[in-house]
């Protein structure tokens, strides 16, 4: 086992790898910007290097000065968190090339699957089932046109490169498709400096439904069941929960031998997870994360088994111990993203905390980096604060989302607290019955 492991993260992620460091008896370095030398993160590490000024790309994204921290402080491997390095091919590259481990699966796989047209026509081979759409990039609008006319409209281009529900439009109809085109690409070019567009059929009522995986380095593989993400906004989840109220553990343990047959095939390792749209009793997948997801804590609820952990223990070679038939599944799970915006506009609001009294109680969890006085800094993403809660039913995690959320008190800045209570009452919550689509209209 590792003796020394750095974070190359922030914020509640950047916490959350440091507990399970200090469980295991890992010692941990911190990394932090200039903006973030109060962070939380850097408080409870055992040592900190500062790696750079607050814009994210001269700091989190610096590779170089990231590696050197690693290599003054004597640490042994990295764990990027999500986010920034998290799925870079090459900056796994350089951790390995400088004789340190890094955290996640190898560069071949985070390549493979950070090419979104490459990661669906490797899961077609491999007989998982896909969204319909362009056998991989579109030539040109004419060839767009005519993959459109055979899928039939609506249709979505979406980026090869994509993440964060960039580089996404929608084409309703034939006199859609240029604007939608040429939108997808200029986007694709500023966020990702590259402009390798992909087709697909334009879901009207799917789910997202994600299935967490784990796969050791001796060949072993396993998943940690699924997880509904299908409340979003701008394609950007704002409420999970594990189990799917959609689908019954039969569906799930299919899907999930199909899973693990085709990871098993391409020998990947480490934690990831395949993410799929589900509709008229239908899984499609649109992409893999090679990396630990925002969202993971309601997995660990469900299941007992602590990702990130596996994470580390994976990367130091250790056995995973077990097999998809000691993994219980137990109660239910629910996790609100609370960020640091204005809940009836989303306008961001960083600014000083004066007042953070987090939830707490039997079945409640805030994995959060948050303190009164902290400033959040403007420089980063808006989330602050996740509250999971379990429950032995749906209806029991609810109670405790709704007890926890009247509970929490952040004030100074403004959150999305309200939001989370007003989706909570909602009849089509309560009643599990949503789609992707239903929160875009709810707000
Ligand atoms: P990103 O990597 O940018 O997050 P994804 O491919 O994961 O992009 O898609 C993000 C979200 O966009 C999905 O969760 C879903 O809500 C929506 N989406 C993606 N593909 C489709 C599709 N073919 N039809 C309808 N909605 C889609």
């Amino acid at each position: 086992m590792f003796k020394k492991i750095l974070i190359a993260n922030r914020g509640e992620i950047a916490l959350r790898v440091l507990r399970a460091c200090r469980e295991l008896g890992i010692a941990s370095v911190a990394v932090h910007s200039t903006a973030d030398a109060d962070a939380m993160h850097v408080r409870l590490a055992d040592e900190s290097v500062c790696i750079g000024p607050p814009a994210a790309r001269d700091s989190y994204l610096n590779m170089p000065a990231i590696i050197s921290a690693a290599l003054i402080t004597g640490a042994e491997a990295i764990h990027p968190g999500y986010g920034f390095l998290s799925e870079n091919a090459a900056f796994a590259e350089m951790v390995e090339a400088h004789d340190l481990v890094f955290i996640g699966p190898t560069a071949h796989h985070i390549r493979i699957m950070g090419d979104k047209i490459t990661a669906k026509t490797t899961m077609d081979d491999l007989g998982v089932p896909l969204v319909p759409g362009s056998p991989g990039e579109l030539a040109s609008l004419e060839d767009a046109r005519v993959v459109a006319e055979r899928i039939m409209y609506p249709v979505l281009i979406k980026a090869a490169a994509g993440g964060g529900g960039r580089g996404m439009k929608v084409a309703q109809n034939a006199g859609e498709l240029e604007a939608a085109w040429r939108e997808a690409r200029a986007e694709a070019a500023a966020a990702f400096g590259n402009n390798a567009v992909y087709m697909e059929k334009y879901l009207d009522k799917p789910r997202h439904i994600e299935l967490q995986v784990l796969a050791d380095n001796h060949g072993e593989v396993v998943h940690i069941g699924e997880r509904d993400c299908s409340l979003q906004r701008r394609h950007q989840k704002v409420l999970e929960e594990a189990g799917s109220p959609a689908i019954s553990a039969t569906q799930r343990d299919a899907l999930g031998e199909t899973v693990i047959k085709a990871l098993k095939k391409i020998g990947y390792r480490n934690a990831g997870t395949l993410e799929f749209l589900y509709q008229d009793g239908q899984f499609a997948f649109i992409e893999m994360n090679t990396r630990l997801q925002v969202e993971h804590p309601v997995s660990e609820a469900i299941s007992g088994i602590d990702l990130v952990r596996e994470q580390i223990r994976i990367a130091a070679g250790e056995p995973l111990g077990y097999t998809q038939a000691d993994i219980e599944f137990s109660g239910h799970a629910l996790e609100c993203r609370i960020t640091a915006e204005d809940p009836l506009t989303f306008a961001p609001s960083p600014g000083t905390v004066v007042m953070f009294h987090p939830p707490g109680g039997l079945g409640v969890r805030v994995d959060s980096a948050l303190y009164a006085g902290y400033r959040v800094p403007p420089h980063y993403d808006s989330l602050i604060a996740k509250l999971i809660t379990h429950g032995r039913t749906r209806p029991e995690a609810i109670a405790r989302m709704k007890r926890a959320l009247h509970e929490f008190v952040i004030t100074g800045i403004k959150t999305t607290i309200p939001l989370h209570q007003r989706i909570l009452e909602a009849p089509d919550f309560i009643a599990g019955d949503y789609t992707i689509h239903w929160l875009e209209r709810f707000v």
